[in-house]
């Protein structure tokens, strides 16, 4: 018998040790554990690494009768299992990858009461056969992993969770523990509404990750950008380069191979064998580079990642913290590094517009997007931006990012605004026409391309009025109005529009602060790394 007996106590730190190896609890495990095992409800944020697993796992492992989990990872719930039964724990899953037979075993496991911990799969809860399974057996407690998923103002709702409220109903006697690594305020009372944990105490975890440098820097050239990174700072280190799509992170990968890095690709058009073995060079090799989609990183547990590269912009802060957070899990000095351009807002905002789903929908994306943007064009400690999206405060600066390092300038843009939007103004009732960023730079640095005289650009009065400013510094500031909603973009070719707030602008009312990227840009040439 794993615990020396019936009547061996079944202590919480015994259990710690005896069975998990480990000499102390982290953080605020205990204090969870305890509510837990005292027959509490609990709502606990924690960021990825800090050690969720156990706060469940052992109120189950001390509690009569079988903690049950919900995750939607079904692909790692073997892992897991194996994992708790190499040490002991009798512990079992039900999801659809398995065939009648094994299921039934599982089951017959469960309702026999040999089982501590039983995985099981959101939609599996839906059915009322397994409802009534789990009235056959004992449950200890049910633990709602990945709990974020319940919210549809999250970044990443299913629908399955929402019938996860029912079991507060059926089970009103059973603890229940929803985890989650990623929520805003806002989302974390959706999650007590949804899930009924209004009553549940919740436990807040610290989410600053201090050992983490985060920077965000324009984007021009962003492979040249990228290489340059991993040369002057991470050579020979191992780490994650985020592309949007997967043609993207195909050319990436075979960029930096042809620059002598050792470089995998991982999306999900690879077929599984190729990602499985990617996957694991990545884990068990030192210095591979993962360039990789989201697809990439979900129970990835690779403890010395170096970096963090996006070389597109997150769709929220949410996704921005949990892929930037699978940097230095050993705690040693890593850097989370974003390039962001005007083509990442017109493509994001692009993206929303033909989004599927409604306009409330379409509504919540574009204030994640919002949120990202704002973190991208912050004058202030991109750490305090970060943090207090998750509701918690940073004092002064943090010291270890981009703009605590090398603070930015803001500059007053509302002239540069008013030339900007009243060339777009110009176009659009003189002559009924729209044209994207390139164009309207074009004119209001009076350069006579082919394309400004087809059209006879040089006779507007605005043609040649913006030549205080380069054309980077024009880029900027359309990159900023359309991240602060003083500009509209429309339609596949990103022509600029006015939107209600720009009137505010041309007519005065309105002063348009902007932030200065930093000059030491572009130092990438192309002959310094080829
Ligand atoms: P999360 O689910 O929050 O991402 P895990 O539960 O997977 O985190 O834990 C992350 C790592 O930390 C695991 O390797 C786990 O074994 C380890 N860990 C958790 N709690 C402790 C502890 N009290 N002492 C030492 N290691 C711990
Ligand atoms: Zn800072």
């Amino acid at each position: 018998e794993l615990f020396g007996g019936r009547d061996a106590p079944r202590d919480a730190i015994g259990v710690l040790r005896r069975v998990f190896g480990y000499s102390d609890f982290r953080g605020s495990q205990q204090e969870i554990i305890d509510h837990l095992v005292d027959g509490g409800d609990a709502l606990v944020l924690m960021p990825t690494g800090g050690g969720k697993s156990l706060c469940y796992q052992i109120p189950a492992l001390v509690r009569q009768g079988t903690g049950v989990v919900v995750s939607p990872l079904i692909a790692l719930m073997q892992d897991q299992v194996d994992a708790l039964n190499a040490v002991g724990v009798r512990a079992g899953f039900l999801n659809s990858t398995q065939d009648p037979e094994t299921r039934r075993v599982v089951e017959a496991a469960f309702v026999a009461g040999e089982l501590d911990l039983l995985y099981l799969a959101p939609e599996r809860l839906r059915t009322e056969a397994t409802a009534r399974m789990l009235d056959r057996g004992e449950v200890s407690l049910f633990a709602i992993d990945e709990a974020h998923c319940v919210a549809q103002w999250g970044h990443d709702f299913r629908p399955d969770y929402l019938a996860l409220s029912a079991l507060h109903e059926r089970w009103p006697a059973v603890p229940r523990v929803a985890l989650t690594a990623t929520a805003t305020e806002a989302t974390r009372a959706e999650i007590a509404t949804r899930l009924k944990l209004e009553d549940a105490r919740h436990f807040v975890a610290d989410f600053d990750r201090p050992n983490i440098q985060y920077r965000i820097v324009p984007k021009n050239e962003p492979k040249r950008q990228l290489l340059k990174l991993l040369r002057t700072e991470h050579e020979g280190d191992a780490g994650i380069v985020y592309c949007l799509s997967r043609t993207s992170v195909d050319k990436t990968a075979q960029f930096l191979v042809d620059n002598g890095i050792q470089a995998l690709p991982y999306h999900a058009g690879l077929d599984a064998a190729t990602r499985a073995a990617n996957q694991s060079r990545f884990l068990r090799e030192d210095g591979i580079v993962m360039v990789a989609t989201i697809a990439f990183g979900m129970g990835v547990d690779k403890p010395d990642v170096r970096f963090v590269a996006h070389l597109d912009l997150p769709r929220s802060v949410e996704g921005y913290y949990q892929e930037t957070g699978r940097a230095g899990r050993d705690g040693l000095p890593s850097t989370a590094w974003l390039a962001y351009g005007l083509q990442d807002v017109v493509q994001q905002r692009r993206l929303i517009d033909t989004s599927e789903g409604d306009a409330a929908h379409r509504r919540r994306l574009a204030v994640h997007l919002d949120a990202m943007l704002a973190l991208c064009e912050t004058v202030e400690c991109r750490r305090a931006g970060l943090l207090a999206y998750f509701g918690q405060k940073v004092e002064g600066s943090c010291g270890n990012c981009d703009t605590c390092l090398n603070p930015p300038k803001s500059w007053d843009g509302t002239i540069a605004a008013q030339k900007l939007l009243s060339t777009i103004w110009r176009l659009h009732h003189e002559r009924r026409q729209k044209f994207g960023a390139g164009q309207i730079i074009d004119i209001l640095l009076g350069r006579l391309t082919p394309k400004v005289t087809q059209f006879g650009h040089d006779k507007l009065t605005v043609f040649g009025v913006g030549t205080d400013l380069t054309e980077a510094q024009w880029r900027a500031t359309v990159r900023q109005l359309l991240s602060q909603g003083l500009l509209g973009v429309e339609g596949d070719y990103g022509t600029l529009i006015l939107t209600d707030a720009s009137q505010e602008v041309l007519g005065r009312r309105r002063q348009v602060m902007l932030r200065q990227d930093p000059d030491r840009l572009p130092a990438t040439s192309r002959s310094d790394s080829s």
